[in-house]
């Protein structure tokens, strides 16, 4: 894969292509464990969803859990990868004092899901296909809190032996940008397909960057990994800030050596953390405590039998079936949510309006008030009457948008607040005529001025007649009648 030309960095001594591949660790949404049944809600009181398993104690034995399993699965076939009927679990053994087993129970050489790929959505309405490279399960660590007191460390263990799915890429994005469009693009998947809720502040979706610079046209270069990034802005920022950093060591005569480096967001760099490790280093080997993960086609079957339709198909769908463009129907659809109530709104209407109203109006008013599509205060419902009032000519496009306002204040729906206010927009031609007759013998000057060639006046006289009638003229006839009359 080549960047396209807009993507490269202009180093002092030519051009540069930067080559990303990321890592993310997902939280599989799960009621318990992946090898205990201990709970895994976010925010418990610490060490209080920690089994005998989780702390490593003697003699415990892990068992897997089922639904993790199948979450796991069920995304494999979201990305459209291989589900591997047969997977191993390892032991990935390292200390650390989050980790009371002294290893973790992953997936090393027989992964539970091989090859897929996954659909990025850029700007331009273009798009460009990333490959996956594989999905496996795991456990995540315990906490370790160094800043709860002046000299002792803490540990959490609610968290150590959480189900993650670790989703790697392939090499093959090109900037920023792409690695940005990546993540939103896998977040929304896994949150359609219900896997992971894909809450990066809350933790559950961590993202490590792999990065590497070349000149165009050359192998790959040698990447540094940036571990743990934990927002889409901050991956990105790393991204841009990594790349020139190797680009300069290469200009002034360096060498990039491979190490894993950490993202310091307040200061907007990377710096070094540990030289690379290697897999060697882990002395990986399969867990005696548990069998080889045999799948029943059955299973496999029955959760691909039961996928939703994912962003991709839907998206395709939208502008098919409802003639959006490309890029109104991505904004739709990256919420199910928020496709839902579209749909919703759209089916039946001019689909062009209602998709206005919704990434307009209604986005506005939800993010004014910071609420999602779940808690808006208009449902689809009320917002397509408020279209139906548009469409059928009782109100104009302008008298909705305080109709609008008016919903979102009192809850109270389209046709009342019309009916209550008086908002029904005159269609009366005879009306309308008496009031640009009175505007004309009350601005004699200025209908002069017009006639005698200052256009730009048009605007003046159909402000005033608006005035006349209570801003209830439809705006069409108004702007026929008085075009109509004011011809010399
Ligand atoms: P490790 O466990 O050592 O990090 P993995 O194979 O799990 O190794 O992950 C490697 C990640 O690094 C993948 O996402 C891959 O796409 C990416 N990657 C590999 N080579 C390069 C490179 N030269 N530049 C950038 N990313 C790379
Ligand atoms: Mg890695």
């Amino acid at each position: 894969m080549t960047a396209r030309e807009d993507q490269l960095f202009e180093g002092r001594t030519g051009k540069w292509e930067v080559v990303i591949g990321l890592e993310v660790h997902a939280q599989v949404v799960s009621k318990s464990k992946l090898f205990s049944g201990a709970a895994t809600e976010f925010g418990a009181e610490p060490n209080t969803q920690v089994s005998p398993v989780d702390a490593g104690f003697p003699g415990m034995l892990p068992v897997i859990n089922q639904v993790c399993v199948e979450q796991a699965i069920r995304t494999g076939l979201g990305l459209n990868a291989q589900i591997n009927m047969v997977s191993v679990f390892d032991r990935k053994n390292y200390f650390y004092a989050d980790l009371p087993n002294g290893y973790q129970i992953s997936q090393f050489t027989q992964p539970i899901v091989g090859k897929g790929t996954i659909l990025l959505d850029l700007a331009h309405d273009e798009t460009r296909e990333v490959g996956i490279t594989r999905l496996h399960l795991e456990q995540d660590a315990g906490k370790s809190l160094h800043d709860q007191h002046p000299t002792l460390s803490f540990i959490d263990l609610n968290r150590a032996g959480v189900a993650l799915m670790e989703i790697v890429s392939e090499p093959d994005m090109r900037s920023a940008e792409e690695a940005g469009a990546y993540l939103k693009k896998l977040r929304s998947i896994l949150r359609y397909l219900g896997t992971c809720d894909g809450n990066m502040e809350e933790g559950s979706m961590r993202c490590d960057c792999n990065v590497s610079v070349r000149r165009v046209g050359d192998p790959l270069g040698t990447r540094c990994e940036i571990k743990n990034v934990n927002s889409i802005r901050f991956v990105q920022q790393a991204i841009e800030y990594e790349a020139r950093r190797q680009i300069e060591i290469i200009e002034d005569g360096g060498t990039i050596r491979q190490e894993t480096r950490l993202y310091d967001s307040g200061r907007g760099i990377t710096r070094s953390m540990r030289s690379k490790e290697e897999a060697h280093d882990y002395r990986y080997f399969p867990d005696p405590d548990l069998l080889p993960l045999v799948l029943d086609p059955v299973v496999v079957a029955r959760i691909k039998a039961s996928l939703p339709e994912l962003p991709d198909p839907k998206r395709q769908r939208f502008v098919n079936a409802f003639k959006l463009s490309p890029y109104d129907a991505g904004v739709l659809v990256a919420e199910q949510a928020i496709a839902d109530y579209f749909e919703q709104v759209a089916t039946g209407r001019d689909p062009k309006l209602a998709a206005n109203w919704v990434t307009g109006a209604l986005f506005g008013a939800l993010n004014r008030l910071g609420l999602g599509i779940e808690e808006s205060p208009i449902s689809a419902e009320t917002l397509g009457g408020l279209l139906d009032l548009i469409l059928d000519n009782t109100i104009s496009s302008n008298t909705a948008k305080d109709v609008f306002a008016d919903m979102v204040e009192t809850g109270k729906d389209a046709a009342t607040i019309v009916e209550e206010k008086g908002l029904r927009q005159v269609t009366d031609t005879g009306a309308i005529e008496a009031a640009i007759d009175a505007v004309i013998a009350a601005q004699a000057d200025k209908v002069a001025e017009y006639r005698s060639g200052k256009d730009k006046l048009f605007g003046f006289f159909v402000g005033q007649v608006m005035k006349a009638t209570g801003g209830k003229a439809n705006p069409v006839l108004l702007n026929d009648l008085l075009r109509q009359k004011l011809a010399p």
